[in-house]
């Protein structure tokens, strides 16, 4: 379980103070997929990159599985970053000159994987994304909605507890968009793992567990 206390997130630029996140108390489950709307604006990549540890609350607490994420060792953080939690990114985050295996298994060689278990994980990975059969491409033949499935392998191989989505579908038509969130939808269930994404977009909600909608940094409903 993911569990935010009271968190705060300033900004200090050129003398100004942005309060990005408000006093915001939250609890995410450990399986299911988790939407974050808001306009443009309103805290939600403030909100995932302190999910995703690349940033830390100006207040407040961030509990992992009964661990606040500030009081991680620089090898617990590491461990956080590199196979706890994948993040995946509206620019797709993938290496256009390299195959899409290539793209996909990076993350397995950083941990250092066997051939033989990278071989696997990818096979089963490739399925979950519904990409079997383009493992020879490289990134620059695929399509849009087949990159941004690429970006959601490559976050699952970098880790499948926790898989942090920032506007997935931003570049992609409604019907790739619904395609990728019944992916994002299957993985939270089939996995036990736990996805949130970001996103405007309304009418996908009725497919996530949980909603919550952010203005100015607060939650305004949930
Ligand atoms: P959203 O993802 O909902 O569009 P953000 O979390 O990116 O919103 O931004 C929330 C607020 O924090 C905005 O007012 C934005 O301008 C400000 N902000 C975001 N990142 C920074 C930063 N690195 N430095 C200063 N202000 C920032
Ligand atoms: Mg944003």
């Amino acid at each position: 379980m993911i569990i935010l206390k009271n968190v705060n997130k300033y900004y200090e630029t050129g003398g100004e103070r942005v309060h990005a996140v408000r006093n915001l108390s939250v609890t995410f489950p450990d399986t299911g997929l988790a939407f974050i709307l808001g306009p443009s604006g309103s805290g939600k990549s403030t909100l995932l990159n302190l999910l995703g540890g690349l940033d830390l609350p100006s207040e407040g607490e961030i509990w992992i599985e009964d661990k606040e994420i500030s009081t991680f060792t620089s090898k617990e953080r590491t461990n956080y970053l590199n196979s706890y939690l994948g993040f995946v990114f509206q620019e797709y985050n993938i290496l256009k000159d390299l195959s899409l295996k290539e793209n996909i298994v990076l993350p397995f060689e950083i941990q250092g994987y066997s051939r033989k278990k990278i071989n696997e994980k990818f096979e089963q990975i490739l399925n979950d994304v519904e990409l079997t059969g383009l493992e020879k491409r490289k990134v620059n033949q695929l399509s849009g909605g087949q990159k941004q499935r690429v970006a959601i392998a490559r976050a699952l191989a970098s880790g499948s507890n926790l898989i942090l989505a920032d506007e997935p579908t931003g570049n992609l038509d409604e019907e790739n968009s619904e395609n990728i969130f019944d992916i994002l939808k299957n993985l939270a269930h089939m996995n036990n793992c736990c996805v949130i994404v970001v996103t405007h977009n309304l009418e996908l909600a009725t497919k996530a567990d949980k909603v919550i909608t952010l203005r100015s940094g607060r939650i305004i409903e949930e």
